[in-house]
């Protein structure tokens, strides 16, 4: 990932406590792919804007606004990792870069579009069939890499 934005290191950290308790700053770098300074620096911002509370021996939480931006954002993600899988994508390393690309991009109506086609899809197995076997007949070029 390039340079993680605060919307990468809410989603991250909602994402660790919810499968561990706990957000360590050792655990959003690994997660992140980054070096621990650079979370020390984004968790102080993070403070500052009320999204997290950091103790010395208690470790970080986050707070109420932060919570609920986590989840929507963590939502967010999985909404658009679903369409990937819906128009054909089934390598998970390439649908995972590929929302970290373009997540930042989506807005609650556009995102309300896709998982509007998203459930569609999922109500109708005949016509995703039908999708996936046009799909067969018309391969895309993958990328290279
Ligand atoms: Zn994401």
């Amino acid at each position: 990932m390039s340079t993680p934005s605060q919307e990468d290191y809410l989603e991250a950290i909602w994402q660790l406590i919810q499968q561990k308790g706990y957000a360590r700053a050792a655990d959003i770098a690994d997660y992140l792919g980054i070096s621990r300074a650079s979370v020390s620096r984004m968790i102080r911002k993070l403070h500052e804007n009320g999204q997290l509370t950091y103790e010395r021996y208690r470790g970080l939480n986050l707070t109420e606004a932060g919570r609920y931006r986590g989840q929507r954002l963590f939502e967010r993600h999985q909404a658009l990792s679903r369409f990937l899988e819906v128009i054909g994508f089934d390598d998970r390393v390439q649908v995972l870069k590929t929302v970290e690309g373009i997540e930042h991009f989506f807005g609650p109506e556009e995102l309300q579009r896709i998982e509007r086609f998203v459930q569609f899809m999922r109500e109708h197995p005949e016509v995703q069939l039908t999708w996936q076997s046009w799909q067969r007949g018309h391969p895309v070029e993958k990328a290279r890499g």
